[in-house]
């Protein structure tokens, strides 16, 4: 029997320039009475302001969110949280800050509002993630979603251009590969394709004009589509990938993305036909068998043409890459052996193909 299941996620979602301003009052709606602001250092300021907006609800700022959700950042936000008598959390910030109040409310099913300022679309998803002795477990669970998610793409002028072009492009994975997923659905390829769209015409503006306001708030909503797809279905190959080169040789996230995405895109593409429609569609190309040229010219085109050879890797950490992912079961339209890993992963080092 095929059937297609679907599950909408329960978030309440704001959005517009400006709508910051509704922290205070969803805070009330949640019955918030000391709201506990998380955030990284480098967005303290942020944090403060949130907290100024918050006024008398604000039970402090914990600006010590860090990359991978290290254990130790978990504990020390439980502690500011317990010492500011606090029975909610607004986290301001990207994937990074938006992951250590999901590992709050992991332990403490407390209610989070999120203020995501980056396009990687964790706020849309009951996904969290946490690192401990180096390790990264993740796992899923719908007590870490957020309550409400406020987007202003306001916050997101100041985004830096590289962080900008390579989480827009970890959010376009989530979508395309949400287009081959088993758990796909006519709901999801919708999301999949607005989601791709935006980003396919913002990025390429913001990389020259990053305070375009327009493709700011373009980009936003493309972060919001394509974090839903993830939330919604099983990721394949290309998160495999990024997951094993992310732990093992602590690559970062969101460029892992940008340089591999091509070379799955054109290694599963053959097998995964609705998907390559929709990319064609999205991308204004008249024919699927356009797609993986293109995406890869535009990709490296927007990423500086970066390689994982220019994030670290190098030709000898190939073999326990490949071992590491044969290791462990993961779903994907076309099943890779070997050799084929091989040949994605010297794509993405920019390395010729030995064979
Ligand atoms: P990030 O949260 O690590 O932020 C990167 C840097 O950009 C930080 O220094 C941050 O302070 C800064 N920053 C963020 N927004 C800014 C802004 N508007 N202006 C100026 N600086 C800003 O990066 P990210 O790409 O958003 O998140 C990556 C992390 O999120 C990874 O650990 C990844 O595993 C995780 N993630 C989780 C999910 C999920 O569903 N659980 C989904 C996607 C990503």
């Amino acid at each position: 029997m095929n059937v297609l299941r679907y599950e909408a996620l329960p978030m309440h979602v704001i959005f517009g320039a400006g709508a910051i301003t509704e922290l205070a009052a969803e805070a009330d709606r949640l019955q918030l009475r000391k709201v506990l602001v998380l955030c990284t250092p480098e967005q303290r300021e942020l944090g403060e302001r949130v907290a100024g907006l918050l006024g008398d609800r604000a039970g402090g700022v914990f600006a010590g969110a860090r990359m991978h959700v290290p254990t130790q950042a978990v504990r020390e936000a439980e502690s500011a949280f317990a010492e500011a008598g606090a029975d909610g959390c607004v986290v301001a910030g990207g994937g990074s800050t938006i992951g250590l109040g999901k590992a709050l409310a992991l332990r403490h099913d407390l209610p989070i509002i999120a203020l995501p300022t980056t396009y990687a679309g964790s706020e849309m998803t009951p996904i969290w993630g946490l690192t401990e002795a180096e390790r990264k477990v993740t796992g899923r669970d719908r007590r870490v979603l957020p309550r409400s998610v406020v987007y202003d793409p306001e916050l997101t002028y100041g985004l830096p251009v590289t962080v900008t072009v390579n989480s827009g492009l970890n959010a376009m994975a989530h979508a395309i590969e949400a287009l081959y997923a088993p758990d796909s659905s006519p709901v999801v390829a919708a999301m999949a394709e607005q989601g791709l769209r935006e980003f396919l015409w913002a990025l390429p503006i913001l990389k020259e004009q990053p305070a375009h306001l327009e493709a700011r708030a373009g980009a936003l909503r493309g972060a919001w589509l394509c974090g839903a797809c993830l939330g919604a279905t099983t990721m394949g190959l290309h998160h495999k990938l990024c997951h094993v080169l992310g732990g093992s040789l602590n690559l970062p996230h969101a460029e892992t993305h940008a340089a591999l995405l091509p070379h799955v895109v054109a290694f599963n593409l053959p097998f995964a036909p609705r998907a390559g429609e929709v990319l064609a569609r999205a991308m204004g190309l008249s024919s699927p068998d356009e797609v993986a040229v293109k995406f890869r010219l535009l990709v490296d085109e927007l990423s500086w043409g970066r390689t994982l050879s220019d994030l670290g890797m190098s030709h000898g950490d190939i073999d326990g890459i490949v071992d590491e992912v044969l290791r462990s079961p993961y779903s994907n339209p076309r099943e890779p052996g070997r050799d084929d890993l091989i040949r994605i992963l010297e794509a993405s080092l920019g390395h010729p193909s030995r064979s």
